[in-house]
């Protein structure tokens, strides 16, 4: 992992959990992740990509409409007519295609059973669906931790952000890294990683925009050193 420039003395596992106890006080629990089933976690997880949330709860919501929240009803639904459903999501196409290489993995490997499928040990499981053609770690990491409650930290755009910004990683460390990194120094506990993650996205929506951070108003504001943001020159880099 590359060096990171952290400026404080502050030992990094009690700087995260300074950062959660701020934002858990100020914000709240974010109750996350916004879906009734595991199913509706994983679907939601691909058509998120690369697109707003907004967009991706209209695509549900047809998927919900047309009873395709069901993963035997999905399984043998047209291509068309999946397409058809996710296209508030944008790259419709890819994403239904995404969805369908999901499903074939899962009658090959767990006999379609989502239950199979978790019962698989983490690390497995997250190496054999990193494989599935369309799923990167991000989305991968988000189906493990939201719908499996298996402690793999979502080390995405916010997350980086926020952290870079405060020195805690390297402004270019990749995702790997950023994750490596938190795995290192939080107990490894799906609960604390599910709170987090989802914190971590309202403090980037709210206050660390990408090109502008809001400092004044946010509620990290008082970790920063000297009062200055670390100045990162790429912070839309993706991992998928
Ligand atoms: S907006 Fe400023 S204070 Fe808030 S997380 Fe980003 S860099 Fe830190």
């Amino acid at each position: 992992m590359r060096s990171v420039t952290r400026p404080s003395e502050v030992e990094p596992g009690a700087a995260l959990h300074r950062f959660f106890a701020k934002m858990l006080s100020e914000l709240g629990p974010q109750d996350w992740w916004p879906a009734r089933t595991r199913l509706e976690v994983i679907l939601g997880a691909i058509l998120v990509q690369n697109t707003a949330w907004q967009n991706t709860a209209l695509a549900l919501k047809q998927l919900r409409k047309k009873g395709l929240l069901n993963l035997a009803r999905l399984r043998t639904a047209s291509p068309a007519k999946v397409e058809a459903c996710v296209r508030s999501a944008g790259f419709y196409r890819q994403k239904a295609r995404t969805i369908q290489n999901f499903l074939g993995w899962l009658e090959h490997e767990c006999q379609g059973s989502l239950g199979r499928m978790f019962a698989l040990a983490p690390e497995e499981l997250r190496r054999q669906l990193l494989e599935v053609k369309g799923l990167g770690p991000e989305t991968v990491d988000v189906i493990l931790l939201y719908a499996g409650r298996r402690p793999f930290f979502v080390a995405d755009n916010y997350t980086r952000r926020v952290l870079a910004r405060h020195g805690m990683v390297h402004p270019s460390a990749d995702y790997a890294e950023v994750q490596q990194f938190l795995h290192g120094h939080l107990p490894s506990d799906a609960d604390l990683f599910n709170e987090y993650h989802a914190l971590l996205v309202e403090i980037g929506k709210q206050h660390c925009r990408s090109r502008a951070p809001r400092c004044e108003e946010c509620p990290l504001e008082e970790f920063l050193e000297q009062h200055q943001p670390i100045e990162i020159s790429s912070p839309n880099c993706r991992a998928g």
